[in-house]
């Protein structure tokens, strides 16, 4: 259970300068947030993490980049123009809107509210039982099906025939390339295709932080087999998924993997596996879903497209639409967790304390700051700097006490700090400090690179 709210920890990524509100110059944009310096280097931290995973990791997997803007055809497919929806209320008192299946699923959590259909939601949202969780009236707007794909016209005419989508998953970009990728890189099954990219969802209720927004980003993977050895490939990649969320360094017991009830499965997955996060004040959130997809999305842009996405296995010489196991992660969401989870308020001797984020090294926005003690020592310090800032991500601090900027470090965390004082002048040594256990160390200048290397290594969790 983490100690912190969770505006604590957001008010403190806020002002260091890991998310900035977006357009805030303007007064901001309901829910949209802007990456800051530390954000972004957190981010591509993570992404590189994953990437070298799941993509590097695993022999049969590669890397696509598709666009966010597709054929609209590909959303009438897979249904997503059909079926897109969610089912809005707005309260009729404090005019809170809110997705009537959440409201009952909090308020009766008895009743089986992923089978219900439109007009047994309504129902049970008009009986007056319902109340809303703002100001406390049972009053609610008869439901409304709201399609949450960004729409936007492309070309230079405004009309029916021009609507475009903005993309709600990256998922579909690998399924229509998947003939290309088999094509240019001669593979056999089974095959991943991996994507990292934004998505775009219009979503009544955003909120949370980053936890939900309209617009956020993605690491997928399609993983294409020879139907059958469904169930085989699912545990590999829960197996997957476990180890890379236990490199991550999030703590087990915030950590959870869920196993879909039958009724809450889609009707062509077999089995589907959330792994969920104990976020601080609002509670389990998913962070990402492994899915079981069978042939569903193949089949359907095969019927829609007329393409033929059967695959010729050349060992039985027999041809077969490949059945799908999708790992799907939600970037942002991902990044909070570890956020919330690395964050920390240590009390020190004499009434002191720190605040610290215990971010696995690999992933902490900047790997070392290099401090000269006085700013007489700058030049020299830049050496260090310009030494160092082609292997890792460093800072250069000169302002404050070298206590107060220990304290600044310690709250973005920065594994390491290097303090260039003035015997580095004559013994080419600095004192290095290490950001959880505060153990400093005298080192040669030379063995700096060595050191740090060693001891990335040794943080990893293997
Ligand atoms: P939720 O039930 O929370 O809306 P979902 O089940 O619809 O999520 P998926 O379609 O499975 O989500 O998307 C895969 C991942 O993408 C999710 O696990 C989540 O991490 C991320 N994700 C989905 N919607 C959002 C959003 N609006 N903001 C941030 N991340 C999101």
């Amino acid at each position: 259970m983490n100690r912190f709210s969770f505006e604590e920890i957001t008010t403190h990524l806020i002002t260091s300068g890991f998310v900035y509100p977006g357009s805030e110059i303007y007064g901001g944009l309901a829910n949209s947030w802007d990456y800051g310096p530390l954000g972004t280097l957190l981010k591509n931290h993570l992404k590189n993490l994953w990437t070298r995973h799941f993509v590097r990791g695993i022999e049969y997997n590669v890397q696509i980049d598709p666009a966010i803007i597709m054929n609209p055809r590909v959303w009438e497919a897979t249904g997503h123009v059909a079926n897109f929806h969610d089912p809005l209320v707005d309260c009729k008192y404090c005019h809170s809107r809110y997705r009537a299946d959440d409201l009952i699923k909090d308020q009766k959590p008895e009743l089986d509210v992923d089978n219900m259909q439109l007009e047994e939601l309504n129902a049970e949202i008009q009986k007056g039982e319902i109340v809303c969780p703002k100001c406390g009236k049972a009053e609610f707007t008869p439901i409304r099906q709201f399609q949450m794909m960004f729409k936007t016209f492309m070309g230079v005419t405004e009309d029916k025939s021009s609507v475009v989508y903005l993309r709600p998953e990256t998922a579909q970009g690998i399924f229509v390339n998947f003939k290309n990728v088999l094509r240019t890189t001669r593979r056999k099954l089974p095959v991943g295709i991996c994507d990292i990219g934004k998505s775009f969802r219009n979503e009544i209720t955003p909120g949370n932080f980053t936890f939900r927004t309209r617009e956020f980003e993605q690491m997928e993977i399609e993983f294409f087999f020879k139907p059958g050895e469904d169930q085989k490939w699912f545990e590999f990649y829960k197996d997957n998924c476990k180890s890379f969320v236990e490199r991550l360094g999030l703590r087990d017991e915030n950590v959870r993997f869920r196993d879909h009830e039958p009724a809450e499965l889609a009707f062509y997955s077999q089995a589907t596996t959330d792994i969920e996060y104990d976020f601080p004040t609002m509670g389990w959130g998913e962070l990402m879903g492994i899915a079981c997809r069978g042939d569903y999305d193949l089949k359907r842009h095969m019927e829609s497209s007329k393409a033929d996405l059967t695959y010729l296995d050349p060992e039985t010489n027999t041809r077969y639409i490949p059945h799908v196991v999708e790992p799907s992660f939600g970037l942002d969401r991902l990044m909070l967790a570890l956020l919330c989870d690395a964050y920390d308020v240590e009390t020190l001797a004499d009434n002191d304390s720190r605040i610290v984020m215990h971010l696995a090294y690999e992933l902490a926005p900047y790997t070392v700051a290099i401090m000269p003690l006085s700013n007489k020592l700058s030049d020299k310090a830049k050496e260090v700097f310009n030494l160092l800032k082609v292997d890792f991500d460093c800072i250069f601090d000169t302002t404050g006490s070298i206590g107060k900027r220990y304290r600044r470090e310690d709250a973005i965390g920065t594994p390491f700090c290097i303090t260039y004082d003035f015997d580095s002048e004559t013994d080419h040594m600095v004192t290095i400090r290490e950001r959880d256990s505060m153990k400093q160390e005298r080192i040669p200048i030379t063995e700096i690179k060595e050191y740090i290397r060693k001891a990335l290594d040794s943080h990893l969790v293997k």
